[in-house]
Formats: C-alpha cells, sequence, structure tokens
C-alpha cells in the first residue's frame, strides 16, 4: 500500500538577484508503507529542500504530498501537528538537534510530552523501552548527550523519532558525521528497526554506496529533478542514466581500476541558471543534439523490462 505520494511537487526560493532557483521541479514519487526509498544526489541538487518540504519544513511552492491519503501541501499547522505522530524526521548533526540541557530521558520523550501522551510514569517506561529497541544502556536516560559519542547520540536521535511509533522516517544525510565503522552500525540498526517495525524511510544521502546498504529502491537527483528511479538491485547492476553511471562508477571499489571511470566534466551548474533541456547536458560524456532542447521525460524505457524509470534521449519511454 502506498504511504507517500508525492505528485509534482516543486519548491521555488527567491534569490537575492531579484531572480529565483527551481530547488525542486515536479518530483513525482511513491513510498510504500514499510518501503526503504534512497534518495541520492550531490550537494545542492534540492535532496534535503525535498525533504524538507514533505515534512512541511519548507512551504511547498505547488504540487501536493499524499500521506495516508491527506494532502499534507494544504494542511494547517494543527493538522500537520497530528501527522507528526506518524511522519518524523532524524538530521544529519545529532549534536546541534539534542538539546544538551535536557536528560536524554528528556529529549527522547518530548515528542510524547508535546503530543500530550502518558503520564510521567508511562513515558518513563517508554523511553527505556526505546532505549533497548536502538541499543542505548539502560542509564541512558539520567545522562546528558554531550556525554556521547557521535554514534550514540545519533541513537538518541533515533530513538525519539520513534518515540511516537510514526509509519515513516525522513533521514537526511543521518550518518554522514560518522565514522565508516560507526556508519556501519547504525545502518544495520536502521535496517534492523524497519524490518521489526515495519517502518517506511525517506533515506537521503549523497553518498551512494550507503544508501545501496539500506535501500530497496533508488531515486536519484540532479538539479531538482529526479532523473533515474527504481529497484536498489537494478539502479546499482544496471544504472541508464549517464549521472548514475558516473556516481556509482565513483564508488571505491577494491583492485577496480583508475581508468574504468567515468570522469564527470566540469561542475555542477548554478541552480539559479540551469542548462536548458536536459540539466545534465554541460557533463554529460553522452550528450546529443537532442539533449539540448525540451527536458527528457522519466518514465519507463520502451526497450527493455525494467521496472524503473530513467529521465534521458538515450532510453526513449513507452507511451
Ligand atoms: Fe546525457 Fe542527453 Fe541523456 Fe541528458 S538526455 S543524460 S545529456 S544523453
Ligand atoms: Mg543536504
Amino acid at each position: 500500500m502506498t504511504l507517500l505520494s508525492l505528485d509534482r511537487l516543486s519548491k521555488t526560493f527567491p534569490t537575492r538577484e531579484g531572480g529565483s532557483v527551481k530547488a525542486v521541479t515536479e518530483v513525482s514519487l511513491d513510498i510504500a508503507e514499510g518501503e526503504v526509498l534512497g534518495l541520492v544526489g550531490e550537494s545542492g541538487c534540492g535532496k534535503s529542500t525535498l525533504g524538507r518540504t514533505l515534512l512541511r519544513l519548507i512551504e511547498p511552492s505547488s504540487g501536493r504530498i499524499l500521506f495516508g491519503g491527506r494532502d499534507l501541501a494544504a494542511a494547517s499547522p494543527r493538522e500537520m501537528r497530528a501527522v507528526r505522530r506518524d511522519l518524523q524526521v532524524v538530521f544529519q548533526d545529532p549534536f546541534g538537534a539534542l538539546n544538551p540541557r535536557h536528560s536524554v530521558g528528556h529529549v527522547i520523550a518530548e515528542p510524547l510530552i508535546v503530543q500530550g501522551i502518558g503520564t510521567r510514569a508511562s513515558r518513563r517506561a517508554r523511553v527505556a523501552e526505546l532505549c533497548a529497541l536502538v541499543g542505548l544502556p539502560e542509564t541512558a536516560p539520567s545522562r546528558y548527550p554531550h556525554e556521547f559519542s557521535g554514534g550514540q547520540r545519533q541513537r538518541i536521535a533515533i530513538a525519539r523519532a520513534l518515540a511516537l511509533d510514526p509509519k515513516m522516517i525522513v533521514m537526511d544525510e543521518a550518518v554522514s558525521a560518522l565514522d565508516v565503522s560507526i556508519q556501519s552500525q547504525i545502518l544495520n540498526l536502521i535496517s534492523d528497526l524497519r524490518a521489526r517495525l515495519g517502518l517506511a524511510i525517506l533515506f537521503i544521502s549523497h553518498d551512494l554506496s550507503v544508501i545501496r546498504h539500506v535501500s530497496d529502491r533508488i531515486a536519484v537527483m540532479y538539479l531538482g529533478r529526479v532523473v533515474e528511479i527504481g529497484p536498489a538491485q537494478e539502479v546499482m547492476e544496471r544504472p541508464l542514466h549517464p549521472y548514475t553511471q558516473a556516481l556509482i562508477s565513483a564508488i571505491p571499489q577494491v583492485g577496480a581500476r583508475q581508468a574504468d571511470r567515468i570522469r564527470l566534466e566540469g561542475e555542477v551548474p548554478d541552480p539559479a541558471h540551469p542548462p536548458a533541456g536536459c540539466a545534465f547536458h554541460t557533463r554529460c560524456p553522452r550528450a546529443m543534439e537532442v539533449c539540448r532542447g525540451a527536458v527528457p521525460p522519466l518514465g519507463r524505457p520502451a526497450d527493455t523490462g525494467r521496472a524503473g524509470q530513467v529521465a534521458c534521449y538515450l532510453h526513449p519511454v513507452a507511451s
């Protein structure tokens, strides 16, 4: 069953020079109950803006955000408060996100307090349960966030996000600030929690090697648009979009030859002045004349038995 459905969601910011930047352009995608969708792209591609917009931390410019059948783009602040029970978020920087003056027990219980749920005693029991669930020591609730390492602090942030037993969590670069060995511990925790709790997760990261470990499906963003989306294995093993191919070839691999890497030419274009047509054409090793014309539509390629979708003129879309 579809839990979240974005329908041509767009977010435009005004610039200081009086222009505008399309940070997110007409993104349509679905996330099923219990599904992990990995959203990947270089810094500045709009993936965090997309996450924040669907959470209504940023106001959408246009489009719909259907969550459990309700359009969040049109929800009042009061309705959004109710939605928060089912839709939570974990950010990159657990230290910045946790109030240093509050005990860990208070930090984790905060969503329950805000929603007016339970008594002091029942909240304390729930906090103990959550600490066990995310692998925090029993003594954690009476201690303070600064007493914990980065990985442990991210467990605290996850415990807090789970306090209301949500249906979905948006995780924005949730492991990016951590050392690689700690990263894999937290990724294992996330996979374990999703299996046990049937959680849906939008897992946002610039790092495809992280995304591939947790995602059922992967969506690739470039300059505000989704350019490829499909089952994780299909996208990783048989990517169609030249940008996806470049991202994958950039993942360091044991024994891989440097010569096999696809080098991306040039910088990411200024989002305030995106190239016409396929926005990737200024860096694409396979760009053709047609690529400078109109934006290639995202759709299922006509000539393959694929489940996913791609937006590239090399792969005409089934009409
Ligand atoms: Fe490259 Fe053209 Fe495909 Fe864009 S549409 S990715 S420029 S081949
Ligand atoms: Mg970001």
